[in-house]
Parts: C-alpha cells; structure tokens; sequence
C-alpha cells in the first residue's frame, strides 16, 4: 500500500490489507505509524507537547507517542490507568489530570500517585486541598467566552460547564492550603480562526497578569484542526505558534523569567493517521434514494451522528482495486444498528445526504479516512456489538494493537452474576 503521507490522498490499492481483513474480519481501524510521528514533528516549536489521549487512548498509540517525549492529559482514571500502562510516570508533571470534578476514586488515586491536576472548579480546589497540601495543580480558565458553531464542543462562555470562571477566588483557597500553583490553562479551540486565537491569547495574559502568581507555565489547549474536507484549508502552525509564543513573552517580561509553553493537542496528532474499513452488505433502493448499509454503525464511528461530522469515503472492489469510475451516484451510507440516526451521511441536525460514490456491489469495501481521532475511542457496546480491531501499521508491517472483542467478554460482567430464585 502507498503509505498515506500525502494527507487525505486516496491509496490506489488496499491488496495487502486483504490478509488482515481475512484474520479479523471487517470493519477493523488501521492507524499509520509515520503519519502519527509527522505529526508530532509539526509541533516541534511547543515546549512540550501533551497529547490529550481521549482522542484515541489505545496504550500502544501512547506508547508509541511517549517514544517522541510527548505528555499526557487523562481526563478519568482509565486514562491515568492507560497512561501508566503505556510507560508514563506523575514524575516531571508527565501525566497531568484534567477535569471540572473529581470522582471519589480518581481523587486518592491522584492524591496516592501524586498526579498534577488541571483544575477546572473551585470545589476541586477545597477537596485536593484538604487532603493533599502542598499538592502540584493548573487552573484551567474559562475566559467567559467559546468558540465553534457546533453547541456540543464549545469550551467556553457561560453556556459551557468548563473552567473556572473566577480564577481571583481560586487564588485564596490556593494559600489556604499552599497549593503549588504551575500553570494557567485555556482550551477553547479557536481553529484556524487567527483572529479569534488572538482573544484567547490576550485573555491568558490578561488573566495570568491579573492573578500575578509565579507560574512556570501556560498551556494553549488543543482543538487544532486537520483537514477533513478537501476544502478545508490546513492549519498554519507557525502562526498558530507565534500567536502564543507573543503571549509567552509578555507573561514571560512580566513575571521576569522564562515560562514554558505547552500545547494539548489530541485530533491533530491523531486524526489522519487512522482509517476505518468497512464492508458493503446491503445495498437498497428507497423512493429515489439508494441506501449503502455496512457492516460498521455509530456504536463504531460515532461523529457523523453526533456532530454531523464529514469523513472522506473511497471504495474499493473486493480485490482491493481503487474504484475508479466518472460515473456516480448519490448514495446514502448507514450502519446495521436498529436506530434510524445510524447514517454516516447527515447534517448535523439529523438530516440525511447524499454522497456521490461509485456503483457498489456487495463485498466491496468504503474507507472512512481521518478517522483516527474521536473513532475507536468513542465507540461503545450499543446493540450489543462488540468493539472492533485496531491494527497499527509501521515500516509496512501490521501488528495488532487491540484484539476484536468476543462475544464472551463483552458479556462477561452481567454472565457472573447469580440472582436467586
Ligand atoms: C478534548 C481536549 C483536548 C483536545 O482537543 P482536540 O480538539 O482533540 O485537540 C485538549 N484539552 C482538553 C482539556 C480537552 O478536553
């Protein structure tokens, strides 16, 4: 296979997936190695780069980062769990914990571990406080205003849960229990709106001048964007950086000596390194619409139900041959799941689209490209399908990073249980 480096671009045969998809059966994700460490390098400006792992959490793709000095953010304590896993240690703040509460477990595992947290409440403050002083904290900010069209990721502003919104009141319980204040934390996801980047950087210095504390550090958050339409204009990192790297200055000739810059990225560093496979099973005339049914639904790939989110899709024949042809038509693409909403073509209120797709047979194959971020990672159980295969591809080679699930062990926690008559 052409390795993907040239983002988006379709491959031109998929002929050595083939023996994959014999051993583990269709859909299966499939992430590339070289693409994940590309990404990576993009970002060698930041000081350092930690990786928000909600965006796919597979402990071989962190690994695989942590071998490239990036950190880790865990927002629950399976990802604290899958961090330490993947080699991370709470030494030299490698793990940071983010979160606008703590849940009685994931607080003494924090507090036993010493994890450094990026606290996003007050209470959060008074509960670490009381029982860890003296302990390694960020505060994140909500700046009282957001970002993005779509309701259901906007960061910011008084409709959003996260942040802080008063972070001069976080200042006293801070000295009441001496907590070690290292950084000041925005993640707003600005995109590639520079104008709208420009706020939130000014909103930092403004807020970190405000607190005057002695901060080691400041972190943009993630929310970079990649390409997912063809359309769509990549990001230019090197403004995106200069941007903070001028905030850094000005916190940094305020406070009088040097803070290190720190970016969270999750979708960018992982987005296009992924793809899902799937199969064609059946394909159906309705009125005037065709439907393409596969054997993937959004209990796999969630996005295109949840936000209405585009992905590329390229179809293959079941030789594994690119299908190349002028000649298309408007094709709906849904799922096997019993739930009408299982439509991998729809706007993000719900409503179908057509995608123009060559004429598929049954046993094809459709590619969903970009899927590497907010894929695997947000799949569930529903309908009672087990999760899929996730198989990593480096230096051509294919290896297993997470088996199919059985039938047995998604079963297994209710099976153990015995009711008496
Ligand atoms: C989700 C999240 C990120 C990563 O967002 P992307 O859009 O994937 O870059 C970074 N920081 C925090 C606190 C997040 O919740």
């Amino acid at each position: 296979m052409n390795i993907p480096l040239k983002m988006n671009e379709p491959y031109t045969n998929i002929k050595n997936i083939l023996p994959l998809i014999k051993k583990h059966y269709t859909p299966i994700w499939i992430y590339y190695y070289e693409i994940i460490k590309k990404k990576i390098q993009e970002l060698n400006k930041f000081d350092v780069i930690r990786y928000a792992q909600k965006a796919c959490s597979n402990i071989n793709i962190l690994k695989t980062l942590r071998k490239y000095n990036v950190k880790i953010d865990a927002v629950s304590l399976g990802e604290i769990e899958r961090a330490l896993l993947a080699g991370f240690t709470p030494n030299n703040h490698e793990i940071i914990f983010t979160g606008d509460l703590f849940d009685r477990e994931t607080l003494y595992k924090i507090v036993d571990l010493n994890i450094t947290v990026n606290i996003g409440s007050i209470n959060m403050l008074e509960q670490i406080g009381k029982i860890s002083p003296g302990h390694c904290i960020w505060l994140r900010i909500n700046p009282k205003f957001g970002h993005g069209h779509n309701k259901k990721t906007n960061t910011g502003g008084e409709n959003s849960k996260h942040g802080i919104w008063n972070p001069s009141l976080a200042i006293d319980t801070i000295k009441k229990y001496k907590l070690k204040l290292i950084g000041i934390h925005m993640h707003i996801g600005s995109g590639s709106d520079y104008h709208h980047l420009k706020k939130v950087c000014d909103a930092m210095v403004h807020t970190v001048l405000q607190l005057n504390q002695n901060i080691k550090s400041i972190s943009a958050g993630g929310g970079l964007p990649i390409p997912y339409h063809c359309k769509d204009k990549k990001i230019d990192i090197e403004n995106y950086f200069l941007l903070w790297d001028n905030a850094r200055k000005r916190i940094s000739k305020h406070l009088n000596h040097p803070i290190e810059l720190e970016i969270e990225p999750g979708r960018f560093l992982i987005a296009e390194s992924g793809i899902l496979l799937t199969e064609v099973r059946t394909i159906k005339k309705m009125g005037k619409n065709t439907f393409v049914l596969i054997n993937a639904g959004f209990n796999d790939l969630m996005r295109p139900t949840m936000y209405g989110s585009y992905h590329k899709i390229s179809a293959y024949s079941h030789t594994g041959h690119l299908i190349k042809t002028k000649k298309t038509i408007n094709t709906i693409v849904g799922g096997p799941l019993c739930e009408s909403g299982d439509i991998f073509t729809q706007t993000n209120t719900g409503d179908v689209l057509t995608r123009k797709l060559p004429l598929l047979k049954i046993g094809d194959y459709l590619i969903f490209h970009n899927t590497g971020a907010y894929g695997a990672s947000m799949s569930s159980n529903y309908n009672s399908r087990p999760l899929i295969a996730e198989i990593l591809c480096k230096n051509n080679k294919f290896y297993t990073i997470r088996k199919r699930q059985s039938i047995i062990d998604m079963l297994k926690s209710e099976t153990e249980c015995n009711i008496p008559e």
